[in-house]
């Protein structure tokens, strides 16, 4: 039996009190301040790091729209907004495989800064939300950690966007996680700096690598719909291949392989996406393990590239992710969880928040959305049963794995955070609970802040 100790109650004193409080600031979490703050009423974000983005930011995941083609019919609203942005601001680069820009993930810091404050959100950054407040069934608030010790923030609404469903679990909603290796992988994601982009670039070229070559082992061993499999992907294994032929890699690390983002003139090559482990994002204890042999082995991929890769012989690395890139851990158990057949077979639903193009990235399955093809992100996705006052947003929203592997895409979290912070906004207006909510104001509200809906 684990030992334990008694720790004594105390008094904890009331910091902030808000309308709308948000837990959590990555697409899902800042796209559902921004709306809440947009639709009136007074909003806060808590976030635990020093900077806002979540994974675009923490983990340097730059890939925002990498999915867009042609064809392509994609949500509209803040996700877009934060591209469009991105760019005016001079923080993203055209992506290399469709029409979207990848977000330069140092730079979009500066781009959530300046949104949060032209939209009139309280920021709360270093603040890590431990537990929450509750009264009966009713959510009322958070306990927070920091450098100035326990604080209490109050709300008349809380939206949990801290990817893990970390305050819908403790305050006692059901969850579903999967068994540690049913789960997607876990990245430690880094960049590098010194790439003679001219000769990656014709590297690139004169072997391009395409979605068929995705077929292997582990994270890259995908089922498409066939249409995918001669599309150009900025994809790397053959010089992991080579190393390991070499001795520079050893056997059990063939799982080294996966995509790079941009190149840009001065030689840094980023979102590089080649590590990957197996392990549950909510363990502490194997979190701890994943930075460290992720670390070594993203040096060891490096080493590889400097010897296999044209372009990369004098390359280093320029920075590590604020933190390991995690995936998939806890999802709640929503009043309506989406399914596969929602995303594969362009659901539509009344209480419609968003729509999302079938994109759908994960579990073993890639299908890219080169047809028009799109689904409808349904409100009650985000309402997590047993508790009042209290929505989940971003990629923890209830449904099955496939659903999952497309809602979980960062502009997918910001349709839903628009959603979620637009329904909070209206759920303080109208003095409504979350699961009588009036679903036609908040799709009215979402309009009006052009988000497209059907
Ligand atoms: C390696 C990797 C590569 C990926 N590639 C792509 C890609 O190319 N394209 C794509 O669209 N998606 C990609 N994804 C998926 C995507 O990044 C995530 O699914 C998405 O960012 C989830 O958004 P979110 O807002 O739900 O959560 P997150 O982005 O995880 O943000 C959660 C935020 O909550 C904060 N937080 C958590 N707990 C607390 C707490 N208790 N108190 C206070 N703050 C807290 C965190 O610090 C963080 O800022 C990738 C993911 C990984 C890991």
């Amino acid at each position: 039996m684990t030992a334990s100790i008694h720790e004594p109650a105390r008094s904890i004193d009331v910091i902030h009190e808000t309308d709308v409080l948000v837990v959590g600031s990555g697409p899902g979490g800042l796209a559902a301040a921004l709306a809440s703050a947009r639709a009136g009423v007074k909003t806060t974000l808590v976030e635990r790091y020093g900077c806002f983005g979540g994974n675009i930011t923490q983990v340097g995941v730059e890939g925002f729209a990498w999915y867009r083609h042609p064809q392509t019919i994609d949500s509209e609203g803040i996700g877009r907004e934060f591209e469009d942005r991105a760019v005016a601001m001079g923080a993203a680069l055209p992506e290399p495989q469709s029409t979207s820009h990848a977000l330069d993930a140092e730079a979009f810091k500066v781009v959530a800064d300046t949104l949060v404050e032209e939209a009139g959100v309280i920021p709360m950054l270093h603040r890590w939300v431990v537990a929450p407040i509750m009264e009966g069934s009713a959510i009322r608030g958070v306990i927070v950690e920091s450098k100035a010790g326990r604080e209490a923030i109050l709300a008349a609404r809380v939206v949990d966007a801290s990817g893990d469903a970390d305050i819908a679990f403790r305050a006692g909603a059901p969850t579903i996680k999967h068994q540690v290796d049913e789960m997607m992988s876990v990245s430690v994601m880094f960049s590098m700096s010194g790439v003679d982009k001219a000769v990656f670039i014709a590297a690139v070229k004169a072997d391009p690598q395409t979605y068929g070559d995705w077929a292997g082992d582990g994270e890259w061993d995908v089922t498409t719909d066939g249409k995918e499999d001669a599309m150009f992907s900025p994809f790397l294994r053959k010089p992991f291949k080579s190393a390991v032929a070499a001795g520079l890699l050893p056997d059990n690390l063939a799982t080294i392989a996966g995509t790079w983002g941009t190149v840009s003139d001065q030689g840094d090559l980023t979102y590089l996406n080649l590590v990957h482990l197996t392990l549950d994002g909510t363990n502490p204890d194997a979190l701890t393990l994943g930075e460290m042999r992720g670390r070594k082995q993203a040096m060891l991929a490096i080493g590889a590239l400097r010897a296999f890769m044209p372009g990369c012989e004098g390359a280093k690395l320029r920075n590590f992710g604020m933190t390991l890139g995690i995936r998939d851990t806890r999802k709640i158990d929503a009043v309506y969880n989406m399914t596969g057949a929602d995303v594969r077979g362009e659901g539509r639903f009344e209480d419609s928040i968003g729509i999302f193009p079938e994109f759908i990235d994960g579990y073993g399955l890639l299908i890219l959305p080169t047809t028009g093809r799109y689904f409808h992100v349904p409100y009650r996705a985000m309402v997590p049963q047993g508790i009042d006052n209290l929505l989940v947003t971003g990629r923890a929203i209830g449904g099955d794995k496939v659903s999952h592997a497309a809602v979980r895409n960062m502009m997918c979290c910001a349709v839903a955070g628009q959603g979620a912070g637009t329904a909070a906004a209206i759920a303080v207006k109208t003095g409504r609970n979350f699961r009588d909510i009036d679903v036609v104001a908040v799709q009215a509200e979402l309009r009006r802040q052009g988000a497209r809906l059907a």
